[in-house]
């Protein structure tokens, strides 16, 4: 297991937290964002889906009441919200089997509440509140099975 830690102290820098981490991600990849709420999850998507080039950060908003946004092409990425999903026969309602099945990357908020839904080999990155402007982010990654430096590249 590889850990990365920041503590950022704005917005923006959850939002460049993100984009460190799409520099690593690839086809398939699964990316459950854990933590409260306000703790900074959608912010941080915002960053990997502008730094896999498919959104800008304003345009990538809370999937919350839309349940699944979906970015760019090759791979797609695909933004989930569960927080709103009571049980599992809702979360088996939504076609996730099928996001899975594609080559799309998926960022999910919530996802930890149905953890029988991912597969094992998935990144984690949870969020914790500091103080009003401050969050600890946590990203946990499996450790790689092809290119040894492929995860070696979130410092600056
Ligand atoms: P979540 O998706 O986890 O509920 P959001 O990303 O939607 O959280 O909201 C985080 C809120 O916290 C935003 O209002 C943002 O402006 C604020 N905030 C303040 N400091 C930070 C920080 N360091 N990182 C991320 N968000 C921050
Ligand atoms: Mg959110």
């Amino acid at each position: 297991m590889n850990v990365q830690v920041f503590r950022t102290k704005s917005e923006e820098e959850t939002v460049e937290a993100g984009q460190r981490l799409a520099r690593l991600l690839g086809p398939r990849e699964v990316v459950l964002l854990i933590g409260d709420l306000g703790a900074g999850k959608t912010t941080f998507a915002k960053g990997v889906v502008h730094g896999l080039g498919a959104a800008a950060p304003e345009d990538v908003v809370s999937p919350t009441f839309t349940l699944i946004h979906e970015y760019g092409s090759e791979p797609k990425i695909y933004h989930i919200d569960l927080y709103r999903i009571q049980n599992e026969h809702e979360a088996s309602a939504l076609g996730l089997e099928e996001l899975l099945d594609s080559e799309g990357i998926i960022l999910v908020e919530w996802g930890e509440r149905f953890p029988y839904l991912w597969p094992p080999e998935r990144v984690e990155v949870h969020f914790q509140w500091l103080s009003e402007q401050e969050r600890e982010i946590r990203v946990l990654a499996p450790q790689p099975t092809g290119d040894p430096r492929r995860r070696d590249t979130m410092s600056p």
